[in-house]
């Protein structure tokens, strides 16, 4: 895909440049292994051109001091990986120290760099900008407001010149992505923390923007997987009651942005009323679903205690019996690595597509084995099953008398389904059609 990377010193508007090249779609944290520090990308399209902005300076400590190695790291990335770079400085500041020093570390690449002169809100603003051909680099300087978009447009132009191909659309298209969600002080954030494989310090919010929910990219345990909405997980933060508002309507998004919601429950307290109907929204939402049963390290254990407690959680949450149950401890990393692992399995069962042939051989002898109940003298025949072309899993019954099938005989049907293709973790829809 084309790479388009922002670099330079930090507060020259690096990241208002980004948000407004990512337009209305959402930022994403990069914590795939080898990177070291956050930074976030996203996608953007100019006329018909689809491409990837990579943010490199989200990680600045709150000061205005940037060190070398800091630069390096910014270059480095960006020379590596991308198609084009816009090195930005700032009109309003002018020529630093630092912009130079940032210049010498770009001269060692030979890919297109443009000089993008931010906060060049007036012209007579946008006139200073010609100190900057001092640098000595760059095929062109643009003149460009990244708060009020003014230049963007011209810029972009002499951008996807560079570009090789049309792009992708959403490059993570077919990752999985997962919510972390539970009651507070389950361990969420640990769990996540778990994750990245470093206690995370980094303070990710840059004045003047507000990232009110980013999701991020991991690869742990060998897999690629998003976790919707982290900043919220993360974020700790005293309880008040607006707080708890804001965070309980974060979790509603972040399970509807998913396609596996892993719910966490504190081992010390069981199954609550608030876990279990989290559960049954994400099952509403017809989302996968994963249980951990966490600070199980706290719990006295005797040779029945999970199954028990599994058993538990079952009989509080049915109808819904199809659901993964996972016995964790963050604290003594027991089972972390089990959960992502389950969470990829119900990812790849809730996307998998059963051929028509196969269900239709598996189903039939077992509706043969136990037909519909005849109702009022009639008799229900099920000719045919398919599985439609939807984004969720439902199965179409063709039959005679649709409107004769019984709950009873759909909760067969699917245990029937689930038996021989194993939907483990996800929820399941039947309907029944004429034919
Ligand atoms: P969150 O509110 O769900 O994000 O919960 P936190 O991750 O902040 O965890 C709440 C508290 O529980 C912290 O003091 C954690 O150290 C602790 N904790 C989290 N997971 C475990 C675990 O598996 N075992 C034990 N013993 N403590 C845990």
């Amino acid at each position: 895909s084309n790479i388009i990377a922002i670099v330079g010193r930090p507060n020259v508007g690096k990241s208002t440049l980004f948000n407004r090249l990512i337009g209305h779609r959402k930022a994403i944290m990069d914590n795939v292994s080898g990177v070291t520090r956050d930074r976030s990308y996203g996608h953007g399209d100019w006329i018909g051109k689809y491409f990837t902005v990579i943010d490199t300076g989200g990680y600045v400590h709150g000061t205005d001091d940037i060190f070398e190695e800091e630069i390096n790291k910014q270059v480095e990335l960006a020379v590596k990986e991308a198609d084009v770079i816009l090195f930005m400085v700032d009109v309003d500041a002018g020529l630093t120290g630092l912009d130079e020093e940032f210049a010498n570390y770009l001269r060692r690449t030979d890919k297109p760099i443009y000089i993008v002169a931010n906060k060049a809100d007036s012209n007579a603003r946008a006139h200073q900008m010609g100190e900057f051909y001092a640098l000595g680099i760059g095929l062109e300087i643009f003149p460009v407001s990244s708060q009020n978009g003014s230049g963007t447009g011209e810029l972009l132009d002499a951008v996807i010149t560079h570009f090789k191909d049309e792009g992708v659309e959403d490059p993570d298209a077919g990752i999985p992505k997962f919510a972390v969600l539970g009651r507070p002080n389950v361990g969420k954030s640990s769990f996540v923390n778990l994750l990245l494989g470093v206690e995370r310090n980094i303070v990710t919010d840059i004045a003047g923007t507000t990232r009110d929910a980013i999701d991020s990219r991991y690869n742990a345990f060998g897999k690629e997987f998003i976790i919707v909405d982290t900043a919220g997980v993360r974020r700790k933060s005293k309880v008040s009651e607006d707080i708890e508002f804001y965070s309980v309507m974060r979790s509603l998004r972040a399970l509807e942005d998913a396609d596996v919601c892993i719910i966490i429950l504190d081992a010390t307290r069981g199954i609550e009323a608030q876990d279990v109907n989290l559960i049954s929204l994400a099952e509403k939402n017809r989302k996968g679903i994963v249980i951990l049963v966490n600070k199980w390290d706290l719990v006295e254990k005797n040779t029945n205690s999970t199954k028990e407690f599994e058993e538990e959680i079952l009989e509080k949450i049915a109808p819904i019996k199809y659901v993964p149950v996972i016995f964790t401890s963050v604290v003594t990393k027991q089972r972390v690595h089990k959960a992502i692992e389950t969470a990829m399995e119900v990812y790849e069962n809730k996307t998998q597509k059963i051929s028509t042939s196969k269900l239709n051989d598996k189903i039939l002898p077992e509706i043969d084995r136990y037909p519909p109940p005849a109702i009022k003298g009639k008799f229900v025949k099920i000719k045919y099953i398919t599985q439609l072309p939807t984004h969720n899993p439902t199965f179409a019954f063709f039959c005679n008398l649709p409107q004769y099938i019984k709950e009873s005989y759909t909760r067969y049907l699917e245990n029937s389904i689930r038996k021989h293709f194993g939907f483990d973790g996800v929820p399941i829809k039947l309907v029944f059609r004429k034919k």
